[in-house]
């Protein structure tokens, strides 16, 4: 096959882990038979810098014309919170995601075995494994809704947001979640707030018509505050979660800390159409920038999430799984994962010895 895809360097340490990732697809391309072409697309603050605005016009034209988008990261002190919004590398993040139409955010949570000691997990709870997907609605709700804030009479300012769900929007993220649980362990955790909230009664409602399709789908609601909980005391019993916009926001970071490194979790954006973006759920860490100290990880992990999901290519998605597996387990390590006493290794060094992982391979 023939692949293009996008590439958004970004900022901070965006290029130096995308520049890895690149290699690692070159090399599971050359392994399988592939060809792939990529194209430069220019956003965050590097964009400010070169013409002014974080999301240049026909950055979503670029990106529509690929198969995937891979992103690094985008921000940093420069461009903060004091400069006007089409300055700001977060609007543009937002903006690709609406372009885009990418409803559903996916972001594994996998305790790799090699890093079983790095969970912040009782020992016993780490060792029955961790293996969950967080499949989050995120063009919609609280973070979507109408905002207001104004001067009341006698309580002084007042603020409001709201939160909105139609049956549509549950439904699509919905029907993904139990999609993807067949390809796993088949079992879907719809998280909501149904004895408070109206939105989450809709959103139950919804989810209790699609697992009566699925049927072959093991089914369970889960309340916001049992799930927050659970994610501590037994997150082996998840596999795939579900859940609107803020919920996930909240849980699906909570959910990657318990695994112990943002340095090495992936996520993929993806709607009902090409193409799905693909980046590391960590920022752009302006604090190592340029020093060959990054972990790739995360972005060379995103990058197999690319060919599970939207090149349905999964032998190339787990050859790069078994890599990455493969050099953890002999015992290499970027600063961030690092203890006293491992072989630390840099950005690159990280990457060619993952190139090195699958082209050896059988
Ligand atoms: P961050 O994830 O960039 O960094 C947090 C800490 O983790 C830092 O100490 C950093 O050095 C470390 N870290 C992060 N990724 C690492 C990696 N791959 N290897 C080793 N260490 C790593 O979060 P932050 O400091 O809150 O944000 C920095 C900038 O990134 C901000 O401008 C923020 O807006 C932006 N950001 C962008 C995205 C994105 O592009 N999707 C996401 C989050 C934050």
């Amino acid at each position: 096959m023939n692949y293009k895809i996008a590439l958004i360097r970004g900022d901070g340490i965006g290029p130096e882990v995308v520049n890895e990732a690149v290699g690692v697809i070159d090399a599971v391309a050359a392994k399988f038979g592939h060809t792939v072409e990529y194209v430069d697309v220019l956003m965050g603050g590097c964009a400010t810098d070169a013409v002014g605005v974080s999301y240049p016009e026909g950055t979503a034209e670029k990106c529509r014309a690929c198969d995937a988008v891979l992103l690094g990261a985008v921000g940093g002190p420069k461009w903060g919170p004091d400069k006007p919004a089409q300055q700001r590398p977060e609007t543009a993040l937002l903006a690709i995601r609406k372009d885009l139409g990418l409803y559903a955010n996916l972001r594994p949570a996998m305790l790799r075995p090699a890093m079983a000691d790095a969970s912040p997990l009782r020992k016993e709870t780490a060792e029955r494994g961790i293996d969950l997907m967080m499949v989050r609605e995120l063009t919609g709700g609280i973070y979507f809704g109408k905002r207001d804030k104004y001067q009341t009479e006698d309580r002084g300012m007042e603020a409001t947001d709201l939160m909105a769900y139609s049956e549509k929007e549950i439904e699509r993220v919905g029907r993904r979640a139990f999609e993807l649980a067949r390809l796993r362990r088949g079992k879907v955790s719809s998280v909501d707030k149904a004895n408070v909230l109206e939105t989450s009664r809709l959103w139950r409602s919804v989810m209790h018509r699609l697992s009566e399709e699925y049927s072959d789908v093991e089914y369970e609601d889960v309340l916001v505050d049992n799930c927050a909980m659970q994610i501590v005391r037994d997150p082996g019993q998840f596999d795939v979660l579900v859940t609107e916009n803020m919920f996930g926001d909240i849980l699906s970071d909570e959910a990657s800390m318990v695994t112990g490194s943002i340095g090495l979790l992936p996520s993929a954006s993806i709607g009902d159409s090409a193409p799905g973006l693909y980046e590391p759920i960590h920022g752009s860490a302006p604090d190592i920038a340029g020093q060959d100290k990054a972990n790739p990880i995360a972005t060379i992990l995103s990058a197999a999430m690319m060919f599970r999901y939207s090149f349905q290519k999964a032998a190339e998605a787990d050859a790069i799984e078994r890599a990455v597996d493969a050099v953890l387990a002999q015992g290499a390590r970027t600063p961030d994962i690092a203890k006293p006493g491992d072989e630390v290794v840099g950005t690159r060094e990280m990457g060619r010895r993952i190139r090195e992982a699958i082209e050896s391979a059988k």
